[in-house]
């Protein structure tokens, strides 16, 4: 339950200056820039017994321009250039300051986590991503989201801000003035406390989480595996509502065509971009896997069983073991190997003669270097080389991308365009860069905002406690 009530600071008996929900990647992040900032005293309330999140669930990539990283790898990049892809990839429309926004505070916000709190972040140089003119994804050694969640979560208890864990904040209270008082949470024996607040930030992600909120802004995906954190139930959406904010984009979201089934590892995009393909149940390719992974997912749920099988080959799998998620899906036997496509074809159960009409199809329209059916430029994809691999997928929604509307300070805004005093959003909370729609997404559209603003917001909380 999402509710608001009144109430006015003088009727809390514990007043904090900033209270954050939600300790993903946003929350964090946002908690160590306002403890920066001079915030004396920072709590997180979260309301699983662990900090982990969606952001633990993701491989913990994070899209930034122009960073040290890139200029030791030799990448020419900038934060317009990458506000360009971001608007391109959705289509224009998202807000334009937005977009230039959170590229411009990419590089600073990555540099400020490595240098600040010891973050061993390196860009990922060997593979691209569909829809960035550059490589600009940072990870940290394990390219594993948990480990980031980890890293920001000792940072944040280093800086001396208190998590409140088995903490799920149902209840927020305002004032006569309009402002955010308050709130109140409920613990796993059903006690509930109140707390007074002189700033909130909202880290608690989006919908994904919520069946029926996902049915009425997404139904296209509202059969679909939901493969981001159970406990992104929508709340900043129904708070923001009940409070007149503006939210936008609330179709828009994350989904993806490439979740290992039934193993459900996510298997990266690079076995696409690499070189590989998808094909379905009969064999037959059936799209342009290029145009992004997100896009995918309602592809792959068009085919039979909602199943595809992803085709790529060792050298692409070389790359992927970067990833822990790949590794894990080989250490469970999720990535088939066979020598030739008969063989791959007998151990996926597919029909031989079609898969190995597809596969020839497909390996034709790179060596003649030209566009295959489905519009799929394969011009410089590298040819596929035994022993070929596959995984059998199926399409997920991730996460949410509309929300909360904010200011270039993450300021939640009303409908009438006036922003709440003390109320931020970052992270899934507030309304992405990504439009209305799957295909809007870029690669880390999600991470790119949880760390951004969360700092955004950390360093305004902070600033306004400070003048008032
Ligand atoms: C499998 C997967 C892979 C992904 N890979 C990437 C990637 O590589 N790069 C990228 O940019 N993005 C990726 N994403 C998206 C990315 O994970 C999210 O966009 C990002 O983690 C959002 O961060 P957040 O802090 O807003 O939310 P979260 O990390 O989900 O944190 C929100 C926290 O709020 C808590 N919470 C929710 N409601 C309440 C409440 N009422 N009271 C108290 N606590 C509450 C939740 O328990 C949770 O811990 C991926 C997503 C998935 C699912």
């Amino acid at each position: 339950m999402a509710r608001i009530e009144r109430a006015e600071p003088s009727e809390f008996e514990t007043q904090v200056p900033l209270v954050i929900v939600g300790a993903g990647a946003a929350g964090l992040t946002a908690a160590l820039a306002a403890r920066e900032a001079g915030v004396g005293e920072v709590l997180i309330l979260e309301r699983d017994a662990t900090p982990s999140g969606s952001t633990a669930l993701s491989a913990g990539l994070v899209p930034a321009a122009g960073t040290r990283f890139q200029q030791d790898a030799g990448i020419e990049d900038t934060p317009e250039l990458f506000a360009a892809d971001i608007m391109t990839k959705a289509h224009d429309e998202p807000e334009a300051a937005l977009a230039q926004r959170v590229a411009a505070a990419s590089g600073p916000a990555v540099e400020w986590l490595a240098e600040r709190f010891a973050m061993p972040f390196s860009v990922v140089t060997d593979f691209s991503y569909p829809g960035h003119s550059r490589r600009r994804m940072h990870g940290l050694p394990s390219r594993s989201g948990q480990e980031l969640v980890d890293r920001l979560r000792q940072a944040v208890e280093d800086a001396g801000c208190d998590i409140l864990c088995d903490s799920a904040v149902d209840t927020l209270f305002v004032g006569a003035d309009a402002r955010v008082t308050g709130l109140s949470f409920t613990r796993p024996d059903g006690g509930r406390e109140r707390l007074g607040a002189a700033s909130l930030i909202l880290a608690c992600n989006g919908y994904g989480g919520n069946r029926d909120l996902v049915a009425e802004h997404i139904p296209q995906l509202s059969d679909a595996l939901y493969f981001g954190h159970e406990g992104n139930q929508g709340e900043a959406v129904l708070w923001g509502e009940a409070l007149g904010a503006k939210l936008s984009h609330l179709s828009g979201h994350q989904g993806h065509g490439s979740v290992a089934h039934p193993a459900g590892i996510l298997l990266t995009w690079a076995t696409i971009t690499e070189g590989g393909c998808q094909v379905n149940l009969e064999g037959r390719r059936f799209s342009d896997e290029s145009r992004g992974y997100s896009e995918q997912a309602a592809e792959v749920l068009k085919q039979p069983d909602g199943i595809a099988f992803t085709i790529f080959d060792e050298r692409i799998a070389g790359i992927c073991r970067q990833f822990e998620d790949f590794r894990n899906l080989e250490a469970v036997n999720g990535v088939v190997s066979a020598w030739t496509t008969g063989e791959l074809a007998e151990k996926l159960k597919l029909p031989a003669a079609t898969l190995t009409t597809t596969l020839e199809a497909f390996e034709e329209a790179k060596a003649t270097g030209g566009e295959d059916p489905f519009g799929r430029n394969l011009a410089d994809a590298p040819r596929l080389q035994a022993p070929l691999k596959a995984v059998r997928v199926t399409g997920a929604l991730f996460h949410t991308q509309g929300g909360l509307v904010v200011d270039g300070e993450a300021r939640v805004m009303r409908q009438d365009g006036t922003a709440f005093a003390n109320l931020y959003a970052a992270g899934g909370a507030a309304c992405g860069v990504s439009g209305s729609q799957a295909s809007g997404y870029l690669s880390g559209n999600g991470l790119l905002t949880a760390v951004t603003l969360g700092r955004i917001a950390g360093e305004a909380a902070g600033r306004r406690l400070a003048g008032a």
